[in-house]
């Protein structure tokens, strides 16, 4: 993607959606870092439906690990991976009584150290729970990114460090969100939806999807 074409891309999206929103349902840094760990390989419709039912039981760390594992798996078996992800989330929140007060702590550095916590969950937490500028790559940015010729790149941390030289500032605080909406409805995995694409034009991919017959 043209350098010049890269502000119209971002422009675009932000017309359609000013201020794009996670899809996971939280009320506090721990509820959305409880969530984000639940929702690796799994839908953000399928953990928000267990948070639902844990959330108003449990949804500070102490009260989590009150719960215990077992109790804990009671709420999220219905989500992929939850054992080991009951078993992380009793881990984190034991580091977060014990070391930080109870409270989310505000660093990469200190949320990596979260047993289940990778550099994208602390990417997200960073950017939706503390409004930082950071831009974590999931499965949509990668592809997104490579796609159009935003960023690409042979890995996740590739495609990121590409998207924070190449993203201007005033996009991206929500330069995550963008693409991550982008990728789950337009430019979709398997055939990208070019024929109602509004960034089509900043888009390096070719041929670009012509309209089916039926839609
Ligand atoms: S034109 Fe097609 S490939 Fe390019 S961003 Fe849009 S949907 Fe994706």
């Amino acid at each position: 993607m043209k350098k010049d074409n890269i502000p119209l891309f971002f422009a675009t999206l932000q017309a359609a959606n000013p201020t794009p929103e996670t899809e996971l349902e939280y009320a506090t840094p721990f509820e959305l870092l409880a969530a984000v760990l639940l929702s690796a390989q799994a839908t953000d419709v399928g953990v928000n439906k267990a948070t639902r039912k844990l959330f108003p039981v449990a949804n500070t760390p102490q009260a989590i690990l009150r719960l215990g594992v077992e109790g804990l798996e009671e709420y999220i078996k219905t989500i992929g991976l939850y054992r080991s992800k009951a078993k992380h989330l009793i881990e984190t929140c034991r580091m977060l009584v014990e070391l930080h007060g109870g409270e989310v702590p505000r660093t990469r550095a200190e949320l990596e150290a979260l047993p289940g916590v990778g550099r994208k969950t602390a990417n997200v937490v960073l950017n939706v729970a503390f409004g930082e500028a950071t831009i974590a790559v999931d499965t949509h940015i990668f592809r997104v990114g490579n796609r159009t010729g935003l960023a690409p790149g042979k890995t996740p941390l590739e495609v990121e460090l590409k998207l924070e030289k190449r993203v201007p500032f005033e996009f991206r605080l929500h330069a995550h969100h963008w693409l991550i909406l982008h990728g789950r409805y337009i430019c979709v995995a398997r055939t990208p939806k070019c024929w109602e694409c509004a960034v089509a034009p900043y888009c390096d991919y070719k041929p670009k999807t012509p309209r089916p017959k039926s839609a």
